[in-house]
């Protein structure tokens, strides 16, 4: 007979920005988000001053990793600035590109950044009780463009996994999310951003198991 698994029950913070109940746990400090930014002279000088301080968190419930399962989670981002450009998550695509996934602002203002692999760019703005699609096969991450924690709860496929290298590989993603000197953002051109290839375009594209 099949094995059945429990339900779980987790309970989220939304004040620490964190899931109680999580099986796992992980942070990201300044010195782990070298090279994501585009002034080197104001990331270096802001690392001297807050180097091990945790910029994002992510806490999750993972019951497996199967297919048909599912993870839960909570992620909290502290509000900065690197020069002009807000704080930011990695960012990836998932490993499995046809997977989706739901983020749902808890507390905080925000953007979730998508880029397909083609290089079309959308930003949807994260407020308490948005509820945010990501469709499969766009690479997403957040964005903190408010005053205060940026904090969402999330859902995607066990299986998913997380692919980085896809960013890195292009020089970041197409945008970057800057002060609009107006209190607000706005998206600019990274101009270190190198166009996929059609190849490397449909190889991403044919991952769909
Ligand atoms: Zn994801």
């Amino acid at each position: 007979m099949m094995q059945m698994r429990e339900p779980g029950l987790c309970t989220v913070d939304v004040e620490r920005g964190e899931l109680k109940g999580a099986t796992n746990r992980y942070v990201k400090t300044l010195l782990d988000l070298e090279g994501l930014y585009e002034d080197q002279a104001a990331y270096t000088s802001l690392l001297a001053k807050m180097a091990d301080e945790i910029v994002y968190e992510v806490t999750d419930y993972k019951p497996s990793s199967m297919s048909g399962d599912m993870i839960i989670g909570v992620t909290r981002m502290i509000p900065g600035k690197v020069g002009n450009e807000y704080f930011l998550t990695r960012g990836h695509i998932h490993a499995k590109p046809n997977r989706p996934e739901m983020y749902y602002g808890e507390k905080g203002t925000g953007i979730m950044l998508l880029e397909s692999p083609a290089g079309e760019i959308r930003t949807i703005e994260i407020a308490p009780r948005t509820m945010c699609y990501v469709p499969p096969f766009w690479i997403h991450r957040s964005v903190n463009t408010g005053p205060g924690e940026l904090v969402m709860t999330f859902a995607y496929p066990a299986d998913s996994g997380q692919d980085y290298d896809i960013i890195a590989k292009a020089g970041g993603m197409r945008n970057r999310i800057i002060d609009d000197g107006k209190g607000g953002w706005k998206a600019v051109e990274n101009k270190q951003y190198r166009v996929r290839s059609d190849h490397l375009i449909a190889e991403i594209q044919a991952k769909a198991d």
